[in-house]
């Protein structure tokens, strides 16, 4: 909970589940539990500040329109409203994919890789439990614990398969309407606060050969979202910190697939990964878009 690798705290991220309740609810909640509503942050220096706090305060995030920010010491895991599902613990980064994403109401949308499914219940909160949710994981156990996770979330427009997403059909008459997709698949994690250190300290070839596989599988995963017929948009989602997992997916993608280009997503983050791309490119969570 919170602990990051240069001894600096991460903030406890709350997203308010709009498919139970409302930002002002959950406000009042927990205002009457004592704690003290700070507000919507004004500035990325404010929420860095804020990880340094204790105590009953919180505040809304500054980019994530449904996300509280606590001090990193809270524990929500007992409180009634997280085990009724109104509230979701879901990280900031783990909530931009979906928040970029942004289909529509009642749009049909896939999440290709996507247990344990935090991403999917946000997903279907964006389409606001309207049109489908396809979601696809290769693993059973982690397939389970995503139903369990959005049936207290309140989902119902999902549709679960333990299937290979490279095995998917994009021509069946099921997946016609698919206009938005995303890729969030398997990584190195290395991005992630508590693996950063256990990566540096891999031996150099084991890493080489390991980040090898995984990025010759995201390319095949991003290029098969992109064969869908109706696609319009695609995110692609790393924890990542390896350029071979990021900008080099995303550049290998491009060359592949000309009729895509990138979106300048959420124009006024600061930082925007390395310097692959030209300036209005997004190199961070890219989103893809159908010429
Ligand atoms: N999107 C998820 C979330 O926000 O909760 C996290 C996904 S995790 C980074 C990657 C997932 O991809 C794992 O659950 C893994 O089992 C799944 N996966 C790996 N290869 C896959 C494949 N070929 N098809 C579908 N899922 C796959």
């Amino acid at each position: 909970m919170g602990g990051s690798s240069d001894g600096h705290s991460l903030p406890r991220y709350v997203r308010v589940n709009t498919l139970k309740t409302s930002m002002d609810d959950v406000i009042t909640y927990f205002k009457r539990q004592g704690y003290t509503y700070l507000g919507k942050a004004r500035s990325i220096k404010e929420l860095v500040d804020f990880a340094q706090k204790s105590g009953k305060l919180f505040l809304q995030d500054l980019h994530i329109p449904n996300l509280l920010v606590f001090p990193p010491s809270t524990d929500f895991h007992k409180d009634s409203l997280y085990t009724a599902g109104h509230l979701i613990l879901q990280d900031k980064a783990s909530c931009l994919p979906a928040l970029l994403l942004d289909p529509p109401v009642g749009a049909c949308v896939i999440d290709a890789c996507a247990a344990p499914g935090n991403k999917t219940s946000q997903l279907a909160a964006v389409v606001q439990n309207k049109g489908k949710v396809f979601a696809f994981d290769l693993d059973t156990k982690r397939l389970a614990t995503m139903s369990t996770l959005l049936l207290r979330a309140g989902v119902t427009c999902q549709e679960l398969a333990n299937q290979d997403f490279l095995t998917v059909n994009p021509c069946e008459p099921k997946y016609q309407k698919v206009s938005h997709i995303l890729v969030d698949p398997s990584c190195s994690g290395s991005g992630m606060p508590d693996r950063m250190r256990v990566l540096t300290d891999e031996a150099g070839c084991d890493q080489k050969e390991r980040l090898q596989a995984l990025s010759a599988f995201q390319k095949r995963a991003v290029s098969h979202a992109l064969k869908f017929p109706a696609v319009e948009y695609v995110v692609y989602s790393t924890c990542s910190i390896h350029q071979q997992e990021n900008e080099d997916v995303v550049k290998d993608i491009l060359e592949q697939h000309p009729d895509f280009r990138l979106v300048n997503v959420l124009p006024s983050w600061p930082v925007r990964g390395l310097n692959t791309f030209p300036v209005q490119s997004v190199v961070f969570g890219p989103l893809c878009q159908k010429r």
